[in-house]
């Protein structure tokens, strides 16, 4: 796809609300000014990749590119799973990703545990995935390591 890999840094700021801590999946958002740095044209859905918080380890991440509802859905926004447990929150905290891969687009669900199922599904295709050693390659990118404001997208 266009634009992948595609790399990104910025504070994690309070999100909807949307209890997405509540399902066991909660989400690590950012700010409005990091999402409209983002390509216009980068379709919505369910992404993978690597994240990192300050300086920490790298982990696996799914990410959904969706609609705002903050805006009346003109605006993205753009959330992060990472696949490991914290012992806390990291709101105010720089979080770094790069998004490696696609798995679908949007979806509406019908039930909570329908939606709940998916993502389960998304974050296994995730871990799946990112084993390869074109989607592993990128865990060791020199982008986790350099400090912050030195690093530009295609490098
Ligand atoms: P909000 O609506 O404020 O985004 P969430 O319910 O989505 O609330 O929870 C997100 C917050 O949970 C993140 O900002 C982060 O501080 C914390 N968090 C703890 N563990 C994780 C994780 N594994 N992935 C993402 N965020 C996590
Ligand atoms: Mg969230």
């Amino acid at each position: 796809m266009r634009h992948l890999p595609y790399f990104c840094r910025g504070e994690v700021v309070k999100g909807f609300g949307r209890g997405s801590k509540e399902l066991g999946i909660p989400t690590a958002n950012f700010s409005e000014q990091v999402v409209e740095s983002f390509p216009s044209d980068i379709p919505t859905g369910i992404y993978y990749g690597w994240a990192c918080v300050g300086n920490g380890d790298v982990h696996k991440m799914v990410l959904s590119i969706g609609w705002n509802p903050f805006y009346k859905n003109i605006k993205k926004s753009v959330e992060t799973h990472i696949i490991h447990t914290f012992k806390e929150d990291f709101y105010g905290e720089i979080l770094s990703i790069v998004i490696t891969g696609y798995i679908r687009p949007e979806k509406n669900f019908d039930s909570l545990d329908a939606l709940i199922s998916a993502i389960q599904e998304d974050i296994e295709e995730a871990k799946r995935q990112l084993d390869l050693p074109e989607h592993l390659k990128l865990k060791e990118d020199n982008f986790f390591h350099l400090p912050e404001g030195k690093v530009v997208n295609n490098h």
